[in-house]
């Protein structure tokens, strides 16, 4: 289905005149991770939306991105190799999306598996710590959600949603598995130097994923040090002030800056957000020329 969406510059706010670039969109995810589409769907309804290039950053997993690459040229689109990986900084989760690295590099596959198995292993405690609030909840029922995917706990949330252990997505994370919960459960995570690491080994660039209000200084001049490129400046829990902050936080460390829309489409209801969050081509050209120059 064709969609018209007015193409935007991020929080909702569309553009009051037609841009004369391209629109890039360097965030969204497959059933190759937590989103509900499939490559080839993804593809089409980026293109649907008038997208010029795409980022598929599944969490985990790089599995969507050779069949998206070959949809995507079939329709002039570009597919931008992309990540989302999972770092410990003190006692939060930070994300950490990686961009245009070798998605067949051996010690980054190698990575990916145990991360995936980790969160394996987290689903399973997961169930057994909702069983035993009397949520009996099967995990088989998870990995249904999961399928291919890098099983998480929007999985968990949808299978306890079609179990009809609740009435919305949003109440699974607020009664049992949001940060604190009942069910919670950590994830393996890496430290931001060795995640940095990782991605630079494989020969791409790490940007700090939707900082939203939760970053201080401190924390940013402390991720910069272990080899921060660049910030995610567009995305959907951002509105234009923090925009405009992290804009500047970019220019001032002389960093790149990123944006999308973070889209997973299915329960999520996101729908409406492909399309409007995305940034100008020249940002994509800088963070090539950042690579290959
Ligand atoms: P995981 O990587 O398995 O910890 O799952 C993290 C994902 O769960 C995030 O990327 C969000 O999509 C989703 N999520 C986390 N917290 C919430 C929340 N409070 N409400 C809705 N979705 C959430
Ligand atoms: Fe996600
Ligand atoms: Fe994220
Ligand atoms: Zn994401």
């Amino acid at each position: 289905m064709s969609q018209k969406v007015e193409p935007g510059n991020g929080g909702g706010t569309p553009l009051s005149s037609p841009p004369s670039e391209g629109r890039a969109d360097l965030h969204s995810h497959t059933t190759h991770s937590d989103g509900a589409l499939s490559p080839y769907d993804l593809i089409q309804r980026a293109h649907s939306v008038g997208l010029e290039v795409l980022s598929i950053t599944d969490h985990d997993n790089v599995g969507a991105l050779d069949e998206a690459t070959e949809w995507g040229a079939g329709l002039g689109m570009e597919v931008v190799p992309g990540l989302e990986l999972s770092v410990s900084l003190g006692e939060k989760d930070v994300h950490i999306l990686a961009y245009f690295f070798d998605h067949r590099n051996p010690d980054l596959l190698d990575y990916l598996t145990f991360f995936r198995r980790e969160r394996l292993k987290r689903a399973e405690r997961i169930v057994h710590k909702l069983n035993s609030i009397n949520v009996p909840l099967k995990l088989e029922a998870v990995l249904e959600q999961a399928g291919v995917g890098s099983v998480g706990r929007p999985h968990i949330a949808n299978a306890l949603l079609d179990g009809g252990f609740i009435a919305s997505y949003h109440e699974a994370f607020e009664r049992f598995i949001g940060t604190g919960g009942p069910a919670f459960e950590k994830k393996y995570q890496l430290s931001p130097a060795d995640a940095f690491k990782l991605v630079n080994k494989a020969g791409g660039l790490s940007f700090l994923a939707h900082p939203g209000k939760h970053i201080s200084e401190l924390d940013l001049s402390q991720l910069i040090k272990n080899g921060l490129d660049g910030i995610e400046v567009v995305h959907p829990a951002h509105d234009e002030k923090l925009r405009e902050y992290y804009r500047g936080l970019v220019n001032q460390y002389f960093l790149l800056e990123s944006g999308g829309s973070d889209f997973h489409g299915g329960k999520k209801n996101d729908d409406h957000t492909l399309g409007l969050f995305t940034v100008p081509m020249h940002v994509v050209e800088t963070m090539r020329s950042r690579l290959f120059s």
